[in-house]
């Protein structure tokens, strides 16, 4: 099987996004880290009118390919990838569930054990900055900071993967968290599990499944450093 090449990568994540309802119109966009920037998706072009031309290579200083337009969010995209090392995939939607929960202002607690995919005890909701700005790359990369996505307030979350499938899959696993946690909310407050008990899951996790440790479904597993 040979591996398709990054452009095709990213036009395929961004149509499973459609497909699954995580985007709809123009909302949402992923990258992808290549060895000397990152390639995005174009800004303000619907899932199904994109080709593999379309996606934009750009480097590290922002400088996108001449004649293309990146997406508006690049600023996070290039912050997130230089801040995360181990992360070499970045997806942004507007899902239904979790655009709610974040338009609430609030972090996700751990209501439930599977919590702990998103790479911690929550998943934190980041403080209000305008689409498209550098106000906004900043409190996503301190919301991001031992996790694997976070909620953009008034606005909709953000995934991490060390690969597109794996982004995707966090982004789906989160959305699906905000719809139980919105279900909750509708008779009050859940109740939580503690920290020890999901240390305990963080634990379990790293013997879970068919992946070793280093390479699980969900990427990363705890806290940074906690796991490795
Ligand atoms: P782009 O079409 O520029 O990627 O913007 C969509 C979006 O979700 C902005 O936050
Ligand atoms: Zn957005």
């Amino acid at each position: 099987m040979t591996t398709p090449d990054p452009a095709a990568q990213l036009l395929q994540a961004a149509q499973k996004m459609a497909q699954l309802g995580l985007n709809k119109g123009t909302s949402g966009n992923a990258s992808l880290r290549l060895a000397d920037g990152l390639l995005i998706t174009p800004s303000g072009i619907p899932a199904e009118q994109l080709t593999a031309q379309s996606m934009v290579f750009m480097d590290w200083q922002g400088v996108a390919e001449a004649g293309k337009k990146p997406s508006s969010e690049w600023r996070f995209h290039r912050d997130i990838l230089q801040a995360r090392s181990d992360m070499h995939a970045v997806v942004h939607c507007h899902s239904m569930f979790a655009t709610t929960i974040a338009c609430m202002g609030r972090d996700v607690p751990p209501f439930h054990y599977m919590i702990a995919t998103a790479g911690g005890d929550n998943i934190r909701c980041a403080p209000y900055a305008l689409f498209g700005t550098q106000a906004l790359s900043e409190v996503a990369v301190t919301a991001l900071q031992d996790r694997l996505a976070c909620l953009l307030v008034h606005h909709g979350m953000i995934a991490l993967g060390r690969n597109l499938a794996q982004a995707l899959a966090i982004a789906v696993e989160v959305e699906n968290l905000c719809e139980q946690y919105w279900r909750l909310l509708q008779f009050g407050e859940p109740t939580l599990l503690t920290a020890a008990q999901m240390r305990e899951v963080q634990a379990q996790f790293r013997g879970y499944g068919q992946w070793a440790q280093s390479e699980s479904q969900f990427g990363e597993q705890g806290q940074r450093g906690e796991s490795e």
